[in-house]
């Protein structure tokens, strides 16, 4: 799954590739690439021919594009291995090419959504008063948002009766935190991933919510990160970034900050990785 960097670098593509054109057709070619378009694949078509495409927008790892003067915005999921690509016309399609939209313009490119395995796809949406596509109006702003508030967020991770691995992955309390990004920061605050949210103290918190920034940043400044090899950014260029990662997938391996062997943990159908040493698990 991309995670929140790699969604941002699709979004930053988009914006240069695609904002400010105007669709001239839409064309399905796999149905299930629409399947949350409940009105069906033409009226998916139809809706889009004829509107200028606005910004592109994020919140966690959801984007969208909104549909100029409609109050509508088409949400694209990416799903495992979803992508979007803006090719030239003359380039021969994709193999697993699901979605294909043409501008009325002379730039000669084209926005494709290509999708080996069909979990991801495209929808269109009725937009809030915030421009938010409103099946996700419920997910939370995500700590690189300007408007995050971190207050707000300290609040409401000490009224809640949870472990701060699950706040971390709570998509209405914070959004666009993975498991990946939640061990780095973890580690990185050295807080053990089943402490209480209760114990949580305004600088404890505040510095936790740095370390999710910086390692989110860190993978946007050599332009995503991703352990799909199928994950391609809007450019086409390969989003695969080989990080140097502090907690996940270092099971065994020395910490980086104390030498102690790094720990793996199953975790609600994932895994956490965590330094017995620098990450004490809390008494319980
Ligand atoms: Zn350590």
């Amino acid at each position: 799954m991309p995670e929140l960097p790699e969604v941002e670098v699709v979004r930053r593509g988009l914006e240069r590739w695609v904002a400010q054109r105007t669709v001239a057709d839409a064309e399905v070619l796999h149905p299930r690439a629409v399947r949350r378009h409940v009105a069906g694949a033409d009226d998916f078509a139809h809706r889009l021919k004829g509107h200028r495409i606005g910004t592109p927008s994020r919140r966690g790892k959801y984007l969208w594009l909104p549909l100029e003067d409609t109050h509508q915005a088409v949400l694209a999921h990416l799903g495992m291995s979803g992508q979007l690509l803006v090719q030239p016309h003359e380039l021969a399609d994709e193999k697993h090419l699901r979605i294909r939209v043409r501008f009325a313009d002379g730039l000669g490119t084209e926005l494709r959504f290509v999708d080996q395995r069909t979990f991801g796809g495209l929808s269109l949406h009725d937009t809030t008063p915030d421009g938010l596509p409103d099946v996700i109006a419920h997910i939370a702003r995500d700590p690189l948002d300007p408007l995050f508030d971190d207050e707000l967020f300290h609040q409401a991770l000490r009224r809640k009766r949870t472990t701060i691995k699950r706040a971390l992955l709570d998509q209405s309390l914070i959004s666009g935190v993975g498991n990946i990004y939640a061990d780095e920061a973890l580690w990185r605050a050295r807080v053990h991933y089943e402490r209480p949210t209760a114990t949580f103290t305004r600088p404890r918190t505040a510095e936790l919510l740095g370390h999710a920034r910086d390692v989110m940043n860190a993978a946007l400044d050599v332009g995503g990160t991703s352990f799909d090899s199928l994950y391609v950014n809007v450019n086409g260029e390969s989003g695969y970034f080989d990080r140097s990662l502090d907690a996940y997938g270092r099971e065994g391996l020395p910490c980086r900050r104390c030498g102690t062997p790094m720990s793996r943990r199953a975790w609600m159908n994932r895994s956490s990785y965590f330094c017995p040493k620098c990450q004490r698990a809390p008494r319980s």
